[in-house]
């Protein structure tokens, strides 16, 4: 099975945790003005409802601007976060278990970079544990840092690889992205109901084809 993605961006230069602040995006690319302030930011909501061909001043659409103005800071909360404080703390104390750990149906939502419409789905995510584990919950926090940006689905299933790469040196790691994307069942081409998969996979999951088929095995296995 070939990666789907074969370039990466370096996510380590994300170093900004305040969000109120100027964050780089997940692609790395320093913003070229300021962030704006909130007022700009709900102004720019007003010019869109009235581009929709609506009225921003009758009752029902008088507090949306500022309603979509906290919804983003949730559905983009991840340009604040970094995986190396998800990812630091390994507990080393698990009877040397080296075997697989693989973490399924770890739901999300993101939004896609071209259309700025929700796609939704699931991520499952593998790798071999060397010196120690991290607790389960954090790889789905991890797809959370990355699922809370604009994205492509490519992008996103490469950049948690390579975070668990980078930061706990696992023997190898796989991660399979399966989601349904808006921008494809509400405009455009209208097929609602597909969904697309991507995946990554790195060391022995890269070189042992057993290995991955132990990773689609136990993906498939008894629910
Ligand atoms: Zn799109």
């Amino acid at each position: 099975m070939d990666d789907v993605v074969k370039t990466l961006e370096d996510h380590t230069e994300i170093t900004d945790m305040n969000f109120d602040s100027v964050p780089q995006g997940a692609q790395s690319t320093a913003r070229a003005t300021p962030r704006p302030s909130q007022q700009e930011a709900e102004a720019a909501v007003r010019t869109l409802l009235r581009w929709a061909g609506d009225d921003p001043d009758r009752e029902g659409l008088q507090d949306t601007p500022r309603r979509v103005v906290k919804a983003y800071r949730e559905f983009f909360a991840g340009y604040a976060e970094t995986p190396d404080e998800i990812l630091a703390r390994v507990f080393e104390e698990v009877e040397n278990y080296n075997d697989i750990v693989l973490v399924r149906d770890i739901p999300f939502s993101s939004h896609c970079e071209h259309h700025m419409v929700p796609f939704v789905g699931k991520a499952h995510v593998a790798y071999y544990p060397t010196g120690g584990v991290v607790g389960l919950s954090k790889l789905a926090r991890l797809v959370d840092v990355y699922a809370r940006r604009l994205q492509t689905q490519e992008s996103m299933t490469a950049q948690i690889a390579d975070a668990i790469k980078t930061h706990l040196n696992p023997r190898g790691v796989a991660v399979m992205v399966e989601a349904e994307h808006m921008c494809m069942s509400m405009r455009g081409v209208m097929k609602q109901g597909s969904s697309t998969v991507t995946m990554r996979f790195s060391g022995v999951f890269e070189d042992n084809a057993a290995q991955q088929a132990h990773f689609f095995t136990l993906l498939r296995g008894a629910r």
